[in-house]
């Protein structure tokens, strides 16, 4: 989760869940977002799937009939529709709003090693519900000057959430993303943010890298798309790194 757009929540959410499936554990993939861009970054295109995360959160469908197979074995997809956009408004005056990913996650969660939520760039209803959710955090942020901007903001809801809600929510880790070590700019700022969390920043550092931007494209996580590259040996770095965690 983080606030803030373009950091790199997705393309962590997905090519993380596909590093750890291809570790041979069972994971499966909320996507969390009115973008769909998880969902789409799997290879199923905007308008191809009529039922996703919605009808569990307002319709109380069962995760069951929801969840997708994906090209990567082990990997299962629970995806986003375009009706989720109104569900940030829908959810308001339901009971137990802040509860209802936690439920539909509870009727499969021994099916799966880890299940990963990609969250929408805001702290509305729909993060809350990831949050109430999860047991951890992961914050990308991007290596740029204002990379440090927005970061209180989410440990400030982390903070409400573990009050109110889940008093077991972490944050696991803060993930510089989208690295550039040939500049000055990219290594002070990374150095500045270990200074400022030096137990919460990983040590795996995701490189700008093309090829993660293009995988997308081609529906596919990068661990498919380009397996020799930088970012699909930072992704599997990252998922060496939280396991350890664990
Ligand atoms: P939003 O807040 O809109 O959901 P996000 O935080 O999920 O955005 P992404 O969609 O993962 O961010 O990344 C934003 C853009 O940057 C995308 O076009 C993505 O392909 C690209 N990108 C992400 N990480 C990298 C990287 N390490 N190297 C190069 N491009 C990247
Ligand atoms: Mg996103």
């Amino acid at each position: 989760a983080n606030q803030k757009g373009g950091v790199g929540k997705t393309t962590t959410a997905v090519n993380l869940a596909a590093a750890l499936a291809a570790a041979k554990h069972r994971v499966l993939l909320i996507d969390l977002d009115p973008q769909g861009n998880a969902t789409s970054g799997l290879g199923f295109p905007r308008g191809s799937i009529d039922q996703g995360v919605y009808q569990a959160l307002v319709e109380g469908t069962s995760f069951r009939d929801l969840t997708q197979m994906t090209k990567v074995n082990h990997l299962f997809l629970i995806p986003s529709t375009a009706d989720l956009a109104a569900a940030e408004i829908e959810l308001v005056s339901m009971p137990k709003r802040e509860w209802r990913l936690s439920e539909a996650i509870l009727s499969v969660k021994d099916r799966y090693a880890f299940v990963v939520i990609d969250c929408p760039p805001s702290l509305g209803l729909l993060t809350i519900n990831a949050l109430c959710a999860a047991q951890k955090v992961i914050t990308p942020i991007q290596c740029e000057y204002y990379a440090l901007e927005g970061l209180s903001q989410v440990f400030q809801t982390i903070k409400k959430v573990q009050a109110a809600w889940n008093p077991e929510l972490r944050m696991d880790g803060i993930l510089l993303t989208m690295v550039d070590t040939r500049t000055n700019l990219s290594q002070q700022v990374e150095a500045e943010v270990r200074k400022h969390f030096p137990s919460q920043v990983y040590q795996t550092t995701i490189p700008r890298n093309i090829r993660l931007s293009e995988a997308p494209s081609h529906g596919l996580p990068i661990l498919m798309y380009d397996p020799s590259s930088k970012g699909a040996q930072s992704y599997q770095q990252l998922a060496k790194e939280f396991i350890k965690r664990q």
